[in-house]
């Protein structure tokens, strides 16, 4: 089934694309309704459409829901009751209240409310289509799996180079929270360091390293996608954070194990304060009044993934939050030896396999794309029928990706 996603339009390009702004703020072109597909004549500035995703085109406008809608950074809400200016309102994120309603507003009706929970306008005089399209596209009835099901197989030992990542973690999070050392940590009074930061390039090796963290501490992980969170969830994304901090704490709880809360992409929650829209302002908000509420909590440690790591609010970074921050770069050519070795495992190679060699020749190739050199020698070796990964295959293979990468 096609996901379909709401969008107040800014600007009317041409017939055939539309400028229109996300719930959560971007602005997308989208594709023009058809005229003949519906009983409009044309789209206007500020009609609220709705828009079908497609992974291979331009999204399209598929119909308008509401004419001169909520504008960007509004919530529409169905009121429930009015009484002396204040409403009592039903959004995706459940009841609230919003003050200044005008004297005329109605239950049954479905306004636009401010991010400060004000009265902005009205969209209409019943619920309309776009309360069915949000909930139909909204996600509060499927909740959403942040916990981390899969079986990890890594340890701090499956993670090549990065020793000063792997020290930190393993003086302030790994020993201190063996049991073995329990009574220990307790008289030297050890402080756990709750958030960590870990930042740099993509495919470096950030959620490896907290897979690995969550292996040797026998927790739970939970993985929350920054950006999907903003977006999937908006206008409910502190009640999803709240949710996974509460889910993470009870796994804690029942299994006696700390849980590692993870969260990727963290800059597109925590923008800097200056540059953040007032929803940004209440995720962060609550952000950290989840971070600065540990202490009356079981185990929780949260990390936090960036390769963007001035973009991000830097009331997150003070002490008590994501204090440890840990750069995770490029290998050097040793680590990607080591990552080389990794990453080929179990599989057998030739005599003539130098992985010193191909370290050297792979400048700039991050862990990722040297996993991926030896997947693609591994392919190689398949078609060309030996039991075992020789050096030309590994040779082509981050030939390949080096051309991939100019
Ligand atoms: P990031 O979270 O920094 O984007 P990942 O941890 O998802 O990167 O890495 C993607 C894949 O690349 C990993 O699953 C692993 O196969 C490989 N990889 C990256 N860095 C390393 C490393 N230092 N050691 C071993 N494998 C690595």
């Amino acid at each position: 089934m096609p996901d379909f996603y709401a969008g107040c339009v800014t600007e009317c390009l041409s017939d055939t694309e539309l400028l229109v702004m996300r719930r959560n703020g971007n602005e997308e072109l989208v594709e023009n309704i058809v005229p003949q597909e519906t009983d409009y004549e044309s789209v206007e500035l500020g009609d609220v459409v709705k828009i079908e995703e497609r992974p291979s085109y331009k999204d399209r406008a598929i119909d308008i829901c509401s004419r001169n809608g909520f504008s960007s950074g509004n919530i529409p809400a169905v009121v429930e009751d009015v009484f002396d200016g204040t409403a009592l309102v039903r959004t995706n994120n459940g009841l609230s209240t919003v003050t200044r309603v005008p004297g005329h507003v109605s239950a049954g009706e479905t306004i636009a409310v401010s991010a400060a929970w004000t009265y902005h306008d009205r969209i209409s005089e019943s619920p309309p289509d776009i309360d069915d399209l949000l909930s139909e596209s909204s996600t509060s009835d499927d909740d959403y799996e942040w916990r981390y099901d899969e079986e990890i197989p890594v340890t701090l030992d499956d993670i090549g180079g990065l020793d000063h990542v792997k020290r930190a973690v393993r003086e302030q999070i790994i020993q201190p929270l063996d049991t073995e050392n329990e009574d220990l940590s307790d008289t030297l009074d050890i402080t756990l360091s709750r958030g960590l930061l870990f930042y740099g390039p993509a495919g470096t090796g950030k959620t490896r390293t907290a897979k690995a963290v969550t292996n040797h501490v026998d927790g739970d992980l939970f993985i929350v996608d920054g950006p999907e969170l903003v977006s999937k969830y908006y206008g409910e994304t502190e009640r999803q954070i709240r949710d996974v901090f509460q889910e993470a704490e009870q796994a804690a709880e029942t299994s006696g194990d700390p849980s590692i809360v993870f969260f990727d992409e963290l800059d597109s929650m925590a923008p800097p304060r200056g540059q953040a829209d007032e929803t940004e302002r209440r995720i962060v908000a609550q952000l950290l009044s989840e971070l600065d509420g540990f202490d009356e909590r079981g185990d929780i440690i949260v990390i936090g993934a960036t390769n963007l790591v001035d973009e991000i609010d830097q009331a997150i970074l003070r002490p008590g939050r994501f204090d440890t921050q840990l750069e995770f770069s490029k290998p050097e050519p040793e680590a990607r030896e080591a990552i080389l070795q990794i990453s080929l495992g179990e599989t057998p190679t030739a005599d003539d396999v130098h992985l010193s060699a191909i370290a050297a020749e792979t400048d700039k190739f991050t862990g990722a794309d040297l996993a991926a050199v030896v997947e693609q020698a591994k392919y190689l070796a398949l078609q060309d029928g030996t039991s075992s990964v020789r050096m030309e295959h590994l040779r082509i293979s981050a030939a390949r990706r080096k051309e991939e990468q100019t």
